[in-house]
Order: C-alpha cells, then sequence, then structure tokens
C-alpha cells in the first residue's frame, strides 16, 4: 500500500534559527537550514497521521497545507513535541468525533497534568476536543501495531533521559519507514523490527556526546548495524549547514530537512 512521509520539522528543540543567535548556520539563506522544531506526517490517499505536535504546528500545517489530521502518535512530552497541543483545535472541531491522540503511559499522565480540561472533554468550543489514548500494549511486554487504515505503525520503546528516565517512543510503519527521534537507548527487544528498513529516520543534534540523544556517529552506526537503505539524521543543531552534514556524511546518511518526503509504492 502506498504511503509518503514529509518531515515537517527538522530541528533540535531551539528551532533553527535560535533566536538571537547570529552564526553561520542561524544566518544561511539555505532554505534547508531552517529547521522547525520536530514532527512528521504519516498519509496515505484516505489517512493523516501526525507524529507530535510541537510549538511550530500552526505554521507546519499552514506551511504544508494540511487541512485535515486523522490521529496524532506522541513519541514523549517534552515541550518541543508538546507544546502545540492547542493549536489541534481546529482539527479536533472539524471532525464528527473529535481527534484521538495517542501515546505511552508516561507521556498520558503529563499532558494530562499540563492539559488538565482533557480530563473531561466538554461541548466548550473553546477547547480542542481530544481523546487521549494510550498505546495498546505495555512499556514493560511492548506495544502492538495500531492500524491506521492501510497504515500498519509498531511503536517502538525508547529510553531519552536516562538518569530521570524519559521513555519515548519511536515508530515502524509497515514494515518500511522508521521513525526514532529523542532517545539514547533502544529497548533490546525492539531492535528486530528496525532491520531492513527502506527508511530509518534518527534524531542526533550534535556529532558530540550529548546525555539524552544519539552522536551522529552512533546513528550513522545504526543505519550500517539495521542494513537501512537510506539513513536521515534529524532534530538537528545549528553546528553545522545542510551542506556541511551531506558532504561530511557522504552518502553513509543524508541530513533531514524541512519539506523533505519519502515516498514508498507498491
Ligand atoms: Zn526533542
Ligand atoms: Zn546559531
Ligand atoms: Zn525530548
Amino acid at each position: 500500500m502506498n504511503f509518503k512521509v514529509t518531515v515537517l520539522g527538522s530541528g533540535t528543540s531551539t528551532g533553527i534559527p535560535i533566536v538571537g543567535c547570529h552564526c553561520k548556520v542561524c544566518t544561511s539563506k539555505n532554505s534547508k537550514d531552517k529547521r522547525l522544531r520536530a514532527s512528521l506526517l504519516i498519509e496515505t490517499h484516505e489517512q493523516k497521521i501526525l507524529i507530535d505536535s510541537g510549538p511550530d504546528l500552526r505554521y507546519q500545517m499552514l506551511r504544508n497545507q494540511i487541512d485535515n489530521i486523522d490521529a496524532v502518535l506522541y513519541t514523549h512530552f517534552h515541550y518541543d513535541h508538546l507544546g502545540g497541543l492547542d493549536d489541534l483545535r481546529p482539527f479536533s472541531q472539524r471532525r464528527a468525533n473529535g481527534l484521538d491522540c495517542w501515546c505511552n503511559e508516561q507521556t498520558y499522565d503529563e499532558i494530562l497534568s499540563k492539559y488538565p480540561y482533557l480530563k473531561k472533554v466538554s461541548g466548550n468550543h473553546n477547547l480542542p476536543v481530544i481523546h487521549l489514548k494510550r498505546y495498546e500494549g505495555s512499556l514493560a511486554h511492548g506495544y502492538n501495531i495500531h492500524s491506521f487504515g492501510s497504515l500498519q505503525i509498531k511503536p517502538i520503546r525508547l529510553i531519552h533521559v536516562p538518569p530521570d528516565i524519559v521513555y519515548s517512543v519511536g515508530f515502524v510503519v509497515n514494515e518500511r519507514f522508521g521513525y526514532l527521534t529523542d532517545f539514547r537507548i533502544i529497548h533490546d527487544d525492539d531492535l528486530e523490527f528496525l532491520q531492513n528498513l527502506e527508511v530509518l529516520f534518527i534524531g542526533a543534534p550534535l556529532a558530540r556526546q550529548h546525555p539524552t540523544h544519539c552522536t551522529h556517529s552512533e546513528a550513522l552506526d545504526y543505519f550500517e548495524r539495521f542494513k537501512v537503505a537510506t539513513g536521515v539524521v534529524g532534530h538537528l543543531a545549528h553546528s553545522l549547514s545542510h551542506d556541511e552534514l551531506t558532504e561530511k556524511w557522504s552518502g553513509r546518511a543524508v541530513p533531514a530537512y524541512d519539506g523533505q518526503v519519502f515516498s514508498f509504492a507498491d
């Protein structure tokens, strides 16, 4: 079944340019160096699934002419992935039964504490009508594959912040595309789902060691280890430009950019 993936945001938590920074990447004229906060759209002719609702959501929807969303899947609760939740209001109101937003157990509790009105969906039309749902299965035993029309999406268990244990979720779509944004550790039992993908996206902001993210070289090692056809590195910081990253990785991986599209034909 055909599906298409669009990178809505390729940037790290600040977005690039960073406010007040005048470095060569933040002042670059190349549109591929303008990196909004991390988000992704997965679509078929009948479904549009959004990954995360970051603070750039409204602009991302306008820029990519996305008028409808069928569901939102959250990776985790950090602001750069969640902060645009209230801007889901027009999408939820356009649907007869509101909008289903899926997340893991920890993100579920965090979202309800940050947006307490979601505990009781009311008819108040100033509020988004969101039905918050936990991924089926569990952190302990693994999550089930979720079906959205012809999309079969497998949530992958990730550890993002080892000292405080923030759990993040990655996704494998129709056994062809993988999206692992913020993480340090992949759950051993979920490694098997990442083998031989056509495209694997890994979030790795920097070349140097980072306590809560992969490094660039760790991302490249994963692409080799999993025998991925095309490795994509996103959640990018402002240390290197799109052109510099392309040259540095010389075909072993490609840098993500806003508006980048991957098509998966039958
Ligand atoms: Zn992030
Ligand atoms: Zn900068
Ligand atoms: Zn994060």
